[in-house]
């Protein structure tokens, strides 16, 4: 039918409610996210995943305090709704980020899914260095990134393996995916 002719017919003014529904309609109820984040092990530096300091001889170096699991959360989170990323709102060559903590790029990340008309439902992580041992800590990293998230801990996936014969073993590498569901 012509468009011309649509408008044309009686009683066919556009409600506010045709206009919510159509507005509804055009929102996915549920959104995936992915991240992806590397960082270097450096010495002389704490070493910080998930918000939890870990002992260790080195730390990863780069932008912030370095915490890779947290970034990788944040990108995914944004991806989510189709943000701008990590580095475009937080650029590792602005000052003001040098050695931030990076729960305040997570908190960012959570008030856009939030205006975005979303909450977080559940994250699942791997995370892949050499060393330390992730295991022993998963729970405390676990407990944190929920609390940081404002989710159960029973809705945080926190997995860890080696870079077996990746040649990554001066790095610590984070995969996210985050599952949201509209508000
Ligand atoms: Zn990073």
């Amino acid at each position: 039918m012509p468009l011309d002719l649509v408008f044309k017919l009686p009683n066919y003014p556009i409600t506010k409610l045709q206009i919510l529904i159509r507005v509804q309609t055009l929102k996915p109820e549920f959104r995936i996210g992915y991240g992806w984040d590397s960082h270097e092990f450096k010495p002389g530096i704490p070493l910080k995943i998930g918000g939890v300091t870990l002992a260790h001889d080195q730390g990863l170096g780069g932008h912030s305090d370095g915490d890779v699991l947290l970034h990788a959360i944040t990108d995914a989170l944004l991806g989510a709704i189709a943000g701008p990323d990590i580095g475009a709102l937080f650029p590792p060559s602005d000052p003001q980020w040098k050695n931030a903590d990076s729960a305040v790029f997570l908190r960012e990340a959570l008030r856009r899914v939030k205006t975005a008309g979303y909450e977080l439902v559940n994250l699942d992580s791997t995370l892949i260095l050499s060393a330390p041992k992730i295991g022993p800590h998963a729970d405390a990293i676990r407990t944190r990134v929920a609390e940081l998230c404002g989710i159960p801990a029973a809705c945080v996936g926190i997995k860890a393996k080696t870079p077996e014969g990746m040649g990554t073993d001066k790095a610590a590498i984070a995969n996210v995916v985050v599952l949201l569901k509209a508000r």
